[in-house]
């Protein structure tokens, strides 16, 4: 059979998970890295990969099946999304959960005027995590839905903690509450707050002659960020930072906590140990990919997400094959 042939957009953490990923699946093979810096001044995770200009993506119409969009989904997305949807098969990872019913209509309208297929906000949350949550609802309407982050780590708090002044570097990762799990798992359907659900873990860096208790302090209670938490701040050297501390981890748990009747709880658990955020969500990007060429091949158009999509279609194998071997 014919490889199907992928362009990766956008050259940052993503796209060189994306670039990894499909190495690793057979059925596909990766036309090329588009990018919109100087494509010279890239260097791809293989040597043999091609990076190309932005600019001169029109040349791949008819030499890429989908695009995977690997740009930010704050203002990368909401521009290229729509336009390339026009032209392309795609597939996304916006983020912005609030907005993704606004973006699905953006990339609706070109994707169905164009007859291409636009799969968007695919990864782990939103992604497996929703496709999860999903799940749990459907099969216990009698129940709560529980998600749990981490233990990850969060860009934007990091970014909070290392402008304080007489902070030399840091990072911060969240971790769901131990207690608040056994709750949940035990069944008993516990109300949970904010604080008790995560608990956030700091890692700091003091610059030269810095006051470590009030940086504490500044920390613990900055509003947003972290009053509404259980924080501990650790105090570490620069070169344990580097050493310790490089590495992009994630995950977490969605539960599904119900009553098929009122004697039997149910519990459903879904979970993720990610060593790498990006290579993950790379990897559930190329998944769908595979299924967005086959959804347009069999002539649906137009925008769609993760609870569109049938499970058979992620697979390399055959329907026959997965009826045999899966089920
Ligand atoms: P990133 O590394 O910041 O890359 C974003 C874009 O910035 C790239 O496509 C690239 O575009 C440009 N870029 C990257 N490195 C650059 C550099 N050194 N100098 C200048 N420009 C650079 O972001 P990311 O970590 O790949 O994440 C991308 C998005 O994935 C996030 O915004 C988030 O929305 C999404 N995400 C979703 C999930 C999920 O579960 N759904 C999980 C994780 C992440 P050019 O090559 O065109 O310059």
């Amino acid at each position: 059979a014919e490889k199907i042939r992928i362009g990766i957009v956008g050259y940052g953490n993503l796209g060189r998970g994306v670039e990894i990923s499909v190495s690793k699946n057979p059925d596909m093979e990766l036309v090329g890295i588009f990018t919109r810096r100087a494509p010279e001044a890239l260097s791809a995770y293989f040597d043999d990969t091609a990076v190309f200009a932005m600019n001169d993506l029109d040349q791949f119409r008819h030499e890429v099946d989908v695009l995977i969009l690997c740009g930010g989904s704050k203002s990368d997305l909401p521009e290229q999304g729509p336009e390339l949807a026009a032209r392309f098969n795609t597939v996304d990872s916006f983020d912005t959960h609030a907005r993704i019913p606004k973006y699905f209509e953006t990339v609706d309208i070109p994707a169905r005027a164009g007859k291409k297929t636009a799969l968007i906000s695919a990864g782990w949350d939103p992604g497996m995590f929703s496709i999860n949550r999903l799940y749990g609802e459907a099969l216990l309407p009698d129940g709560e839905t529980y998600t749990f982050w981490g233990r990850g780590l969060s860009q934007g708090h990091s970014d909070a903690i290392r402008r304080i002044p007489g902070v030399a570097g840091g990072v911060q990762y969240t971790l769901p509450s131990e207690t608040a799990i056994a709750q949940v798992r035990s069944g008993s359907r516990p109300e949970l707050s904010t604080r008790e659900k995560h608990v956030r873990e700091c890692f700091v860096v003091l610059a030269d002659g810095a006051d470590a208790e009030k940086i504490r302090r500044t920390i613990v209670s900055m509003p947003h960020y972290f009053d509404e938490y259980d924080t501990t701040v650790n105090f570490i050297s620069a070169e344990e930072l580097a050493h310790d501390h490089q590495a992009m981890p994630h995950g977490g748990f969605v539960i599904r906590s119900g009553n098929t009747s009122d004697e039997n709880a149910q519990v459903i658990e879904y979970r993720l140990a990610l060593e790498s955020n990006p290579e993950f969500t790379a990897s559930v990007l190329v998944a769908y990919a595979r299924a967005t060429h086959r959804i347009n091949q069999a002539g649906q158009y137009g925008a769609v997400t993760v609870l569109d999509v049938a499970p058979g279609l992620l697979s390399i194998k055959t329907p026959e094959q997965l009826r045999a071997e899966l089920l």
